[in-house]
């Protein structure tokens, strides 16, 4: 497709002979919305309205490289350098993981407690933010309330502190390692602390996906197979110290180890706990407070 101007219709059937076979349909429709919208601002609509239109040589090539990154399992939001979630538009890269669906449930599901038990100086604590996903759209849902998130990569800080700017959110962001104890005390105190945390076995890693396992930021996925609950266990002894009375702390849990996390917390002096599902019924969070 190279050095000329070419239609929308050409760029749609190419995309669709190439990578029908490795996604199917839907999704290779999917990709092109994405990139029209990212790209051209377009709608769903007017790719179809527009198909006549020729594209610059410029447009072409970009539209090129799009379709060479998803012929090597490189997730479209990489390429696109965005994706939406819970309702904000986020900016990501290879430095952050990008945020699952599973994490917009979690965020609605701390939203619905907090309704309901209407803290006082609401603070809240992210930990293991990645692109700031969680302490951002909780801060848009409760704008007065103090917000602070956590990341061991300054990578992924810098996206997070961008993805706060550009959400017009005043957030306090820590560079910390939350396995070194000695870095707690630079932590507040709250009322809620949230963690998605890597949580996937090095022996899963052998039924993950190509565009995960070559693409998103290991450090932010694998646990070794001896220690699979290492985060869980800092975070809890973290949130010992860290939480306000009344206060809840809400894990993002591998469903394989529910019932370790919930005697983890059990053991350390939590109450209420519960393991919740997820839409797919898998065991996916883990509350419980103070
Ligand atoms: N849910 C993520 C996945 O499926 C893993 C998230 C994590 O390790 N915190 O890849």
């Amino acid at each position: 497709m190279k050095n000329k101007p070419v239609s929308v219709k050409e760029i749609i059937e190419e995309f669709r002979d190439q990578l029908i076979h490795q996604y199917g349909e839907k999704e290779v429709m999917q990709f092109l919305y994405l990139l029209f919208d990212s790209w051209k601002g377009w709608t769903k609509a007017q790719v179809h309205l527009e198909k006549s239109h020729e594209l610059k040589v410029e447009e072409v090539a970009r539209f090129d490289s799009a379709l060479d990154k998803l012929k090597k399992n490189n997730p479209i939001q990489y390429i696109i350098g965005e994706t939406c979630f819970h309702g904000i538009r986020l900016k990501v890269n290879p430095d952050v993981m990008i945020p699952r669906p599973e994490t917009e449930e979690l965020v609605a599901a701390v939203a619905h407690d907090i309704n309901h038990r209407k803290y006082k100086d609401l603070s809240i604590l992210d930990i293991c933010t990645g692109s700031g996903c969680i302490a951002i759209s909780l801060k848009k849902l409760f704008p007065s309330a103090a917000v602070a998130a956590v990341d061991v990569s300054s990578g992924a800080l810098q996206i997070a502190r961008n993805n706060a700017r550009i959400n017009n959110c005043h957030i306090q962001f820590i560079l910390s390692d939350i396995l070194d104890e000695a870095t707690w005390k630079n932590f507040p105190t709250c009322h809620i602390i949230i963690a998605n945390p890597p949580y996937v076995t090095e022996r899963e890693k052998a039924m993950m996906k190509k565009n995960v396992l070559d693409y998103e930021p290991s450090i932010a996925l694998f646990v070794p197979d001896d220690n699979p609950l290492l985060y869980y266990q800092a975070i809890t002894d973290l949130s010992v110290v860290h939480l306000l009375s009344p206060g809840q702390l809400y894990f993002e849990i591998n469903e394989h180890f529910a019932d370790e996390i919930k005697k983890l917390l059990l053991s350390k002096g939590f109450q209420g706990v519960e393991i919740l599902s997820d839409i797919h019924q898998k065991l996916r969070f883990a509350k419980a407070e103070l």
